[in-house]
């Protein structure tokens, strides 16, 4: 097979181990003499596979006793209706950050359920930068933030405090999940869809503190409130067992690397070369304001004019792809995931130089 470098946003590179054990699972699922894709989700292989995944997820990120995780469907969007539904009631008021594309739809969303105060925006300036001194209301319940902005290669580094002492932070974490270590004190909630730093399309991984939710009196369908899923550990109906097990073995070798602190070491490294020869480089710049720049998407543009069809055409024969940048920003984007191997990197920063000595007077 030819080496691709896969830059895309989402779904995201993978690790090759975990593809391999995809392959085989698909057909012969642990020499059960099924594939994975028909097994029953009651069977204890499969239950099994489950609990396996949870348990991993908690070690990786050690997640305390009194969080639950779960596995959802419907994608990190579902979570932006489900968390106001779940936390609060229509006269409680929600604090949220208005970061990026994301972070906006998880605004307009919650607006259906509570009352919305946008602690910080940064959409006049092209979500260039966070803001982060925060308007917070005293009361509020929660504050929302999107750990990494994926479209706009922004990142929260450290989070923000509530002024509320009796809030928690509600994080969107789809595009820096397992990137960095997390200390769960100050979060209520944490969710993510899998397909941009640990898996495949088709499974949302929540983490709820066990004591904010059952507070409020509004009905809520029974697939779209957290009790069930807790209760029923993440199969009161046909949960999407082939993405858990993508995740699962996406997971085991994260672990096998040496796990979370390991990776975050890695990330810092690849994301620091990449910037280094974009700041290098005559033909390219980064929009990003340099304290609040991802370690996961990292965007870039260039200075002059030139054609982005002619570059994106050049790192494509070199191996190099999905490097166009989101539709709503231009230039280009690198996504350097977990997966995404130094050699990677090494390969896009060479095509970059040899990029700008066709180029420069
Ligand atoms: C991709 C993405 C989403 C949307 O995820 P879906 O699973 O497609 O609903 C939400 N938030 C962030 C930060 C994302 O990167």
């Amino acid at each position: 097979m030819k080496k691709i470098y896969n830059f895309s946003a989402g779904p995201g590179t993978l690790p090759q181990d975990a593809l391999d054990a995809t392959s085989h699972a698909v057909l012969d699922y642990e020499n059960n003499g099924m594939s994975i894709l028909e097994m029953s989700h009651r069977s204890q292989p499969i239950v099994d596979l489950m609990n396996n995944t949870t348990d991993l997820a908690r070690e990786l990120l050690s997640v305390p006793d009194n969080f639950h995780i779960l596995w959802l469907q419907g994608g990190a969007s579902t979570q932006f209706s489900m968390i106001p539904m779940n936390l609060l009631s229509n006269d409680q008021t929600a604090d949220y950050t208005d970061t990026g594309f994301w972070a906006a739809k998880a605004i307009k969303e919650a607006k259906e359920f509570c009352k919305v105060n946008v602690a910080s925006s940064t959409k006049e300036s092209m979500y260039n930068h966070i803001y982060k001194d925060l308007y917070q209301t005293p009361n509020a319940t929660y504050l929302h933030i999107t750990s990494n902005n994926t479209i706009y290669g922004t990142q929260w580094k450290s989070f923000p405090k509530t002024l509320n002492p009796e809030a928690y932070i509600v994080a969107d974490m789809s595009s820096d999940i397992f990137s960095r270590k997390i200390d769960f004190n100050s979060f209520g909630l944490i969710y993510a869809g899998a397909q941009k730093n640990m898996g495949p399309a088709g499974v949302t991984m929540v983490i709820i503190r066990d004591n904010i939710i059952g507070k409020i009196n509004r009905h809520i369908p029974t697939m779209l409130d957290y009790s069930t899923h807790i209760s029923k550990k993440s199969a009161f109906n046909t949960p999407p067992v082939s993405a858990i097990f993508v995740v699962n073995k996406t997971l085991s070798w994260l672990k096998g690397l040496g796990g979370v602190a390991m990776i975050e070491d890695r990330n810092k490294i690849k994301a620091e070369k990449l910037y280094r020869e974009i700041e290098r480089n005559s033909i390219f710049t980064c929009p990003v304001y340099e304290e609040d720049r991802s370690q996961m998407n990292v965007p870039f543009i260039f200075i002059e004019d030139g054609d982005e069809n002619e570059f994106l055409g050049f790192c494509s024969d070199r191996g190099l792809i999905a490097l166009k940048g989101h539709r709503s920003v231009g230039g280009f984007r690198a996504s350097i995931y977990n997966a995404m191997p130094l050699d990677g990197i090494d390969t896009l920063v060479a095509a970059m130089q040899d990029y700008e000595s066709l180029h420069s007077k």
